[in-house]
């Protein structure tokens, strides 16, 4: 009895000793396990309810986010990842930020209360107040001399260039193997543009030095508030658009929905006077670090151990919703990715990390620390340069993974090509040749290192990304499955493959670093 069992084990050793040098690639045994945990008990609804509501937005170095980065460190243990932790990733220009009340309503010529938000980076009022509203339409710096001495104690409408008429077109979409087919071409002219954008209609410098203008405008001509009709978006582009940590608190700066906006814009332009009363009271701090979560699935091979196969996206948010298909659905498809290997038990050869990004809304500063930190610094590569697999990052929405850009690297398709094997079954079907930009995965293209992201599914992205409807409501929860399947598998051959995707070619270190 005793020899059978030794035999027995003996037998299986060399069978799992067989399979570990087998690559994950070419395993179909790992391939349904990771299927089987990834649709059959996904967690990714508990992840996603968590990462959203129970969160909370996550402004860059706000006390929101803090919350947010000591909660999710709690959630990482539970997902049972080595070492969840907050790390330092670079200094923050503007300080922490965060929103304490919030309240607006018109109150001539008859009383409507509003849903609003502050811009960030916005001043408080001094309590509860009240004004007169005026239009404020400056396109030029003689436009805003027109204003000076008549704006004190009012409040400033900015009307609002965008269009209200009927639209036609779906809100969500999904690509269609034309436009796939047409993405693996290496032909950049047709290339679809991110969000139904294109070339900037507008001159950017020109923009920012009339903004410049008017902060030092709204600092010596005190109006009450500025009153923007930017639907609900919560983007920085007015007075606290410049602000450093302990500069004098800017003007309180609200944004509005379009339609109330447009109802007290059309109430003047007709002669009715329009009043408002508001109280918004933001705090500011001096908090100004940039901080990244990381936690891990430690390599047990000796020798490749120390090289690492990075998964992630960026965790900071805009402050009105909770940040959901921007971005809690790229760290809720990453986390989801981890938890179904460590749960399967899988034992990577190299280290997988998840790298929760902060401070990508202002300018890619946690994925820019983490370059600093580990792999290039000054035009030198450091220790972890040589050492670093891959970068697979997410920030596209909640929207089903079809292909990935490979960045124009030649020498990434045949791991890709490998690699899909197994998962083109789950959509997963298109290797595109081009760049697509915008996110953290440049941060580590710049340098030449192999860091992707996914062709994805454009789902109410452009509609609600920066947000106060950017919420649970906007994930599509099967689409994130699928995604972190797809996350895991590709994980597990990067993690064991006998080779590594080399840096690009053509590696231009002298790049200037980004514009931010
Ligand atoms: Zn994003």
């Amino acid at each position: 009895m005793k020899k059978i069992v030794v035999v027995l084990s003996l037998l299986a050793m060399v069978f799992c000793g067989n399979t570990a040098q087998a690559q994950v690639s070419e395993s179909a045994e790992w391939a349904s396990k990771i299927k089987a945990e990834g649709l059959g008990h996904s967690q990714i609804e508990p992840i996603a309810q968590y990462m959203t509501d129970f969160l909370g937005s996550r402004l860059t170095a706000s006390l929101q986010k803090r919350r947010a980065d000591s909660l999710v460190i709690v959630k990482l243990k539970e997902l049972g990842l080595s070492n969840p932790r907050s790390a330092f990733a670079m200094e923050f220009t503007r300080g922490g930020w965060d929103v304490v009340k919030t309240y607006a309503a018109m109150t001539a010529p008859y009383y409507c209360a509003f849903s609003v938000n502050p811009r960030a980076w916005s001043g408080s009022t001094d309590g509860l107040v009240k004004g007169e509203c005026m239009i404020f339409d400056v396109k030029s710096k003689e436009d805003l001399e027109k204003y000076r001495g008549k704006v004190a104690g009012k409040i400033l409408l900015v009307p609002s260039t965008q269009s209200t008429e009927i639209r036609f077109e779906p809100l969500a979409s999904r690509y269609d193997e034309e436009e796939l087919e047409a993405l693996t071409t290496d032909n950049r002219a047709n290339a679809r543009p991110r969000f139904g954008g294109g070339r900037m209609p507008f001159d950017f410098r020109a923009m920012m030095e009339l903004r410049q203008l008017m902060s030092e405008f709204y600092a010596k001509e005190k109006p009450l508030c500025i009153v923007n009709a930017s639907g609900s978006f919560n983007v920085p582009g007015g007075s606290g658009v410049n602000y450093k940590a302990g500069d004098p608190e800017p003007v309180p700066e609200l944004n509005m929905p379009v339609e109330d906006h447009g109802r007290m814009v059309r109430l003047i332009q007709n002669g009715q006077p329009v009043e408002m009363e508001l109280e918004l009271i933001n705090r500011f701090t001096d908090d100004r670090e940039v901080r990244n979560i990381y936690a891990e699935i430690p390599g047990t091979d000796p020798k490749l151990k120390d090289e690492i196969v990075l998964l992630g996206g960026h965790f900071d948010s805009w402050h009105g919703g909770t940040g959901a298909a921007d971005n809690a659905s790229g760290c809720i498809v990453m986390m989801e990715a981890m938890r179904i290997l460590k749960e399967l038990g899988f034992k990577p050869k190299r280290t997988i990390r998840l790298a929760l990004w902060g401070g990508e809304e202002q300018g890619l500063y946690g994925s820019r620390g983490y370059m600093e930190q580990y792999l290039f610094k000054d035009q030198k590569k450091l220790p972890g340069f040589d050492k670093f697999a891959l970068y697979l990052n997410m920030d596209n929405g909640s929207g089903r993974f079809r292909g990935i850009y490979l960045e124009r690297n030649d020498a990434a398709f045949p791991f890709f090509e490998a690699w899909m094997k197994y998962i083109e079954s789950l959509g997963f079907q298109y290797l595109s040749p081009r760049t697509t930009g915008g996110t953290d995965h440049q941060t580590f293209t710049r340098v030449g290192l192999p860091a992707y992201q996914f062709i994805q599914d454009e789902l109410e992205y452009g509609r609600t990304y920066h947000t106060i409807m950017d919420t649970y409501e906007r994930l599509s929860l099967s689409d994130l499955r699928l995604d972190a399947t797809i996350v895991a598998w590709l994980a597990a051959c990067a993690a064991n493959d006998p080779g590594r995707i080399p840096v690009y070619p053509a590696v231009n270190t002298n790049t200037p670093p980004m514009p931010f």
